[in-house]
């Protein structure tokens, strides 16, 4: 089991020696995973994708990511610290350049019931069925209320959607953050019924979502924001859940434990300089938000916490997804 109420999970993962934290494992037995499975100085807790179905060698040869394929090499990576396993989710179609939610309804819900084959036939055939999240790639509030109550009465009790795939399109950015808490809103008209449930959101977790993201009671999330802003963006994260370009910072102060161990004007010109040093801020500060979600998870304040934060970031489109969960539900 995963060490807290709502834990996060890193993707697109350098190896950063020394910082442990929650990874993200794909199934594909690569150089990468292998080295998370073998070396004994590595052992963060993690979770394990089913492959991105979007993404080469899966999109040009489909017989590497058949169920039976993804559940028996996930299980040759399963030790003492993974936390969860996806199952096959299956898209709507190839064409990602059309989001889920304008395909006809017939086609979305023959992806729907694949995928719930699927995790019907890990759940029968896994060793490790507790660690079973049942994988979809869903997009509107009707058609995550019919699978997941699908999935929940056969008795699938851990759930997952991938989200965020549409988001790489700037005409879709918005309505695609949109959706996914419409999807989130049917989960939590379903958690009164069925209780004990646990939902990982796969991708789609940009960093200022994460107060939504469990005050929507998602247990776990996965991203990749925090690497790729420090990596290709050259970007540090601010407290108030800004990303500003490390090279246009004129001063720094931060209480992170990678830059609060160092001398102010060193770290600043370590950020300005290196990718690795951005990550490892990034990352710690992701961390402290994680921190402060628990807390509030645990003292029952996660809905003040959300606010607050939502004042920070200031973004209409936040406050729109926290009125979705707020059960202020669409209506188609
Ligand atoms: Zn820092």
């Amino acid at each position: 089991m995963s060490a807290s109420p709502f834990q996060f999970y890193r993707t697109f993962v350098p190896m950063l020696r020394g910082l442990n934290d929650p990874v993200v494992l794909s199934f594909d037995n690569t150089t990468f995973a292998k080295a998370y499975a073998s070396d004994p100085t590595i052992h963060p807790h993690h979770f394990i994708h089913s492959g991105n179905f979007f993404s080469s060698p899966y999109s040009k040869n489909p017989e590497l990511r058949t169920k039976e394929r993804v559940l028996l090499l996930q299980e040759q990576l399963v030790n003492d610290q993974t936390d969860g396993l996806m199952t096959l989710n299956v898209p709507v179609n190839g064409d990602f350049k059309t989001p889920y939610w304008k395909h006809a309804k017939a086609d979305r819900l023959k992806a729907l019931e694949t995928s719930l084959e699927a995790a019907l036939w890990a759940k029968k055939n896994a060793q490790r069925p507790d660690l079973l999240y049942a994988g979809f790639e869903v997009g509107t509030f009707r058609d995550a209320r019919y699978i997941f109550e699908r999935a929940l009465n056969a008795g699938l009790t851990k759930l997952s959607a991938g989200f965020g795939l549409f988001s790489r399109l700037a005409k879709f950015r918005s309505e695609d953050r949109v959706k996914q808490f419409e999807v989130l809103a049917a989960y939590n008209q379903l958690l009164s019924e069925f209780g004990d449930v646990r939902f990982h959101a796969s991708g789609g977790s940009s960093l200022n979502a994460l107060e939504l993201l469990a005050y929507a009671n998602v247990t776990s999330a996965d991203g990749s924001s925090a690497v790729i802003a420090g990596l290709a963006y050259g970007s540090v994260l601010t407290a108030s859940g800004r990303l500003v370009r490390a090279d246009k910072l004129g001063e720094w102060t931060c209480n992170c434990e990678f830059c609060s161990s160092k001398n102010p004007l060193d770290v600043l010109n370590e950020l300005k300089r290196s990718p690795e040093a951005r990550v490892r801020h990034n990352v710690h500060m992701v961390r402290l938000s994680e921190a402060r979600i628990n807390d509030a998870l645990e003292n029952n304040t996660i809905a003040e916490l959300t606010q607050q934060r939502l004042v920070e970031y200031d973004k209409q489109e936040l406050w729109r997804c926290y009125a979705i969960v707020s059960e202020k539900l669409p209506q188609e």
